[in-house]
């Protein structure tokens, strides 16, 4: 029987993980989310410290996948997607620097793309069908997305940028791939290629082309984002130990990815969501009132400028619950449990500068504005609430070197580009280029189709 997921908003039927995955949203415009989560014992996490990351994440998966995907098939899957490494470094005593940054694109959004990529074609396939990934991109997610999907079979991955808004190498890491990929460069800003993408997807004139976003909302998106929790638990704690792990947050995803792990009984001491100037979250979290940013405030740690972020009504279904998408809440979730769980704090700027300074002159580590805003929630939670001697991860999101200036700049060098980024960057690109115009967007896609 196969596991299955609701929609945060209650109005929809439930569905499995096929039909939850190439939705995306709900109908009822709710997130989905499993109805029970799947739990691993004690032993069978026990048993992950000698396990490399792809059985990890083949055991974890597969919780969610029973009557849906093969087991052999899901785990040739995680061995094709995770063949980069996690490293682990010791920042001091038994805290740790986790850095998702080795996968094709140097961010950890290569961790769900990766594999979200891989379901897609496979439950295409089996359907003989052909969809279209339309996606609007401020830099990170375009790039991840662009790889991963590139060369799946049945699938055309149409990737909209601000030309002036992402740095040289976001843009080769899109505009070098080709083949079932293309690329469009917007003259105009991020929300003018988010309001052509909705508007196309909207659009009855285009209503005969299969379209799907594979944003972040997708729960394909969420669940490959516990594996590593469990990856770095498996690594850092003992056996049963409760562990403590610091997240950058925009949209919420990758702290989910948390929540889920701990819903599926990883022992966790707490999870610190550490944010930038958008603060909706850590303001609901102390005062019961939900306010989000309108418009998202600009900060250093640019990919976590999210005034409203759509995974917090997931997170408010865990604790009993309901928020819409719009951020309305119609039944408080338990605060009292949430702040138990959960620490949230806002990292100015210049603390983020600070961070990136510190972390290097006291730990000759390097970080990047993200890292830098999950160092610093780190220590903001520690003043409060004592370590002890408890394991503590902090997660690192992005390579260094997709920073460059920012980094340069407080470290007086410029960090090394890994070798994937080098390989990327170094081929000829070819992209298409528009005014923000929906009209001539709208030709392009039927000329397209
Ligand atoms: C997307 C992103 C984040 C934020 O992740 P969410 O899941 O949206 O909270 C943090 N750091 C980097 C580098 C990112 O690309």
């Amino acid at each position: 029987m196969p596991l299955l997921f609701r929609s945060t908003n209650g109005q929809s039927p439930a569905v499995n993980l096929r039909e939850a995955l190439l939705a995306g949203q709900a109908p009822d415009r709710g997130l989905y989310f499993p109805e029970k989560f799947p739990r691993l014992t004690p032993a069978e996490i026990a048993a992950f410290a000698d396990l490399p990351y792809h059985e990890i994440a083949f055991r974890v998966l597969s919780k969610f996948t029973p009557g849906i995907i093969p087991d052999h098939v899901l785990a040739a899957m995680c061995r094709e997607a995770y063949n980069f490494s996690i490293p682990l470094e010791k920042i001091y005593d038994r805290v740790q620097l986790m850095r998702l940054d080795q996968g094709p694109t140097a961010s950890f959004k290569d961790f769900a793309a990766q594999m979200m990529a891989r379901m897609f074609g496979r439950f295409l396939g089996e359907e003989g069908r052909q969809l279209t990934i339309l996606t609007a991109t401020s830099g990170d997610t375009g790039a991840a997305v662009a790889h991963a999907f590139h060369k799946i079979p049945g699938i055309q991955v149409i990737v909209l940028f601000p030309i002036a808004e992402v740095s040289e190498s976001q843009r080769k890491l899109m505009t070098t791939l080709k083949d079932n990929v293309r690329t469009v460069a917007i003259d105009g800003k991020f929300d003018d290629c988010q309001a052509m993408v909705k508007r196309a997807f909207a659009d009855p004139a285009l209503a005969h082309i299969s379209l799907s976003s594979a944003n972040s909302i997708n729960i394909g998106r969420l669940l490959p984002q516990s594996v590593y929790y469990f990856y770095a638990a498996s690594r850092v704690a003992k056996p049963g130990e409760a562990i403590v792990f610091s997240i950058p947050s925009g949209n919420f995803g990758d702290m989910m990815g948390a929540v889920v792990a701990r819903e599926m009984g990883l022992p966790v001491k707490k999870i610190i969501a550490s944010v930038n100037d958008n603060d909706a979250f850590p303001n609901f979290l102390a005062s019961g009132i939900y306010q989000k940013i309108c418009p998202s405030r600009n900060s250093l740690s640019n990919a976590m400028n999210v005034g409203h972020p759509s995974n917090l009504a997931r997170l408010v279904a865990v604790y009993g619950g309901q928020m819409d998408e719009t951020g309305k809440i119609s039944k408080q979730p338990d605060l009292v449990a949430m702040r138990r769980d959960i620490f949230s704090t806002s990292i100015s700027d210049e603390r983020t500068v600070a961070g990136v300074r510190d972390f290097w002159n006291r730990f000759q580590l390097l970080l990047e504005p993200h890292g830098a805003v999950a160092w610093q929630g780190f220590l903001d939670w520690n003043a409060v609430e004592p370590l002890g001697d408890a394991p503590a991860v902090i997660v690192e999101t992005a390579n260094p070197a997709k920073f460059p200036d920012e980094v340069e700049k407080v470290v007086g060098w410029p960090p090394d580009v890994p070798p994937a980024m080098t390989a990327a960057i170094q081929l000829p690109e070819d992209y298409d280029r528009m005014d923000a115009d929906y009209e001539k967007f709208k030709n392009y896609l039927l000329a397209r189709h």
